[in-house]
């Protein structure tokens, strides 16, 4: 690369990065443009070098891409929170499911993946048996604007000495004033204009960082997508707001005013909330609905920010699952218990684990309030608390659930799961990267994808959800596949159909070491293998691993006592294999 800072050159942007910067390419050298779109052809002038990449700043756009739009909100430049502002949304969605596309292709190496247009949603289970994973329509949202339901707002004061708040610019603290960002919801502006007119009014100051003193540090505005309900949360540097009776008379003017609190927060600390909740108004929470499981949110509670996204991809979680009434379902990495309590309403029991106390508090006041009693939460790590769980036995896994943060699942998680062998995994990704490798972790030891669908939760930021189905691999699902080999759409090439061979290893679900010790527990006495192997010949059912136990049985000649066929076909009915 022979270009200094500074120097001006013209190149075409074919790709984005993963904060959303446009990505060009000269004879394999790779620039970042941030603020352009795939498709522009622009002149960028140079601002970093590396050996094989470099930063640019946009000069200008010689050819607009026809995915480009002009950018909604006036400061998007300047706040950096839409990193596609100027794109499209129908392009935004085309270049979410892309990213996840190639990455579960390179990193992944899922070649086999086939890309449908229509939606499956409402397909019937037994169609699932097709042969090729399938990458299903990302899920769009229907109005992409105004759906974050909680916003954080700072207050400050500018040069001339008048009360701001707004927005940081980019990575610094200093506030652009901007009261109405275009991705929350109309009330915030309300809400704030009520906040500084009493403020103005009473003589209250803002919190000024630097000399740790004022008062109002940030608002937090919370709103529930189906109820309307309404939470501000001021977070000052005091115990008290002076005339606070003042303030909640202003703010119950707006409608759907549900509770208005303070939190205490008197650190010089950049961490925004303190712990401490004291209540002016209302019972200090909001409630809100995700499907029909109702919650309530407190000014400190994890709760979506897109409620309306997050119920179209746990509806989705929950096809995947497969659930008939008679599952254990774990879901690692539950959070507040959201996902668990959308599958305890079809599974029979559920088993949430996440690491965070007070989620947990609130996943089980969550399953009170709802009155869902065949929910259990863990707290602790998933990597820890399932191998421990599964290591004291007793505890089954029909279908296990995973939401684990951008790094991905631990290995010992994964392990886990191998070893519990449940029949479907559902994993839902906020990286696909990561997404990517896990996947392929699972899939080289036993597991096959058959769905994966994109849901945009985050609308003009470059974040996507995703959303995969993997089922166990069992031997007689192999004997119909129907496969293509060569290249081109559609069909498998050789290699890959090599390496699924060497990936496939078979299992069966129920061992016979299960049942003999099924039996040996109910009916203290031991089976032999070959009596199980002959019980289930028998009864019609598959013998996968008893080739052994053929031979075996060969020798003994003997037939197992009509005590021991009860016992075993006992085991079987429990195991759910009859
Ligand atoms: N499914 C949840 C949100 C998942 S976000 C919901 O719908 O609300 C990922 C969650 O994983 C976070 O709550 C985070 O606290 C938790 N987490 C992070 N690392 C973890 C680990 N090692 N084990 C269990 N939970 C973890």
């Amino acid at each position: 690369m022979d270009k200094k800072k500074n120097d001006t050159f013209v190149v075409a942007i074919e790709d984005m990065s993963d904060e959303g910067a446009g990505i060009g390419r000269q004879d394999g050298y790779i620039w970042f443009i941030k603020d352009t779109v795939i498709g522009d052809l622009v002149e960028a002038s140079v601002m970093k070098t590396k050996k094989s990449y470099g930063f640019a700043r946009l000069v200008k756009i010689l050819r607009p891409s026809s995915d480009r739009i002009q950018p909604p909100c006036p400061v998007a430049r300047q706040c950096g929170g839409c990193q596609l502002q100027a794109m499209s949304y129908e392009a935004q969605l085309k270049f979410k499911e892309h990213k996840a596309y190639n990455n579960l292709v390179r990193i992944g190496g899922f070649d086999d993946l086939v890309r449908v247009e229509r939606d499956e949603t409402e397909e019937s289970r037994g169609e699932e048996k097709k042969e090729s994973p399938r990458f299903l329509p990302i899920m769009g949202m229907d109005h992409p604007w105004r759906y974050r339901n909680k916003a954080q707002f700072p207050f400050g004061t500018d040069k001339e000495g008048n009360l701001v708040t707004g927005f940081y610019a980019g990575r610094t603290h200093t506030i652009i004033p901007q009261e109405d960002c275009l991705l929350g919801v109309e009330e915030n502006g309300q809400v704030l204009k009520i906040i500084k007119e009493f403020m103005g009014q009473n003589r209250i100051k803002a919190y000024d960082e630097q000399r740790h003193e004022g008062l109002v540090r940030h608002v937090l505005i919370r709103k529930g997508f189906r109820t309307g309900q309404i939470m501000v949360c001021l977070v000052i540097n005091g115990r008290e707001i002076p005339r606070a009776d003042r303030l909640v008379k202003g703010l119950i003017q707006v409608k759907g005013m549900t509770s208005v609190s303070i939190s205490v927060n008197t650190e010089k600390t950049n961490v925004i909330m303190g712990t401490e909740i004291v209540n002016l108004y209302g019972p200090g929470y909001i409630e809100d609905y995700i499907g029909n499981i109702k919650y309530q949110i407190s000014p400190l509670s994890f709760y979506q920010v897109n409620p309306e996204q997050t119920e179209k991809l746990y509806k989705t979680a929950l096809e995947y699952a497969g659930l008939t009434g008679s599952e254990a379902v774990w879901d690692l990495y539950c959070g507040i218990g959201t996902i668990s309590l959308f599958l305890a309403q079809k599974a029979k029991q559920v088993y949430g684990v996440e690491i965070i106390p007070q989620a947990i508090d609130d996943a089980r006041q969550n399953a009170a309030v709802n009155g869902i009693d065949n929910v259990e939460f863990f707290v602790g790590k998933a990597e820890e608390v399932l191998p421990r769980e599964y290591e004291r036995g007793h505890i089954r896994a029909d279908v296990i659930v995973v939401d684990p943060p951008r790094k991905g699942c631990d290995t010992k998680c994964l392990d886990t799961i191998v070893a519990m062998e449940p029949e479907r995994v559902v994993y839902v990704s906020c990286d696909s990267a990561t997404l990517a490798r896990d996947l392929r972790y699972l899939c080289d030891r036993g597991y096959e994808v058959r769905k994966v669908r994109c849901c945009d939760m985050f609308g003009w930021g470059v974040h996507v959800e995703t959303v995969v189905m993997l089922s166990h691999k069992k031997p007689d699902s192999v004997i119909n596949v129907k496969v293509e080999f060569g290249e081109g759409e559609g069909k498998v090439p050789l290699d890959n159909i090599a390496k699924r061979a060497a990936a496939y290893k078979p299992k069966e679900r129920v061992t016979y070491k299960m049942i003999k010790e099924y039996i040996e527990a109910k009916y203290g006495f031991k089976v032999h293998t070959a009596y199980i192997a002959e019980v289930k010949r028998e009864l019609g059912l598959p013998m996968y691993d008893a080739s052994n136990a053929e031979e075996e049985l060969k020798q003994l000649r003997k037939h197992p006592t009509t005590e021991k066929v009860e016992a075993i076909k006992d085991a079987l009915k429990y195991f759910g294999m009859t």
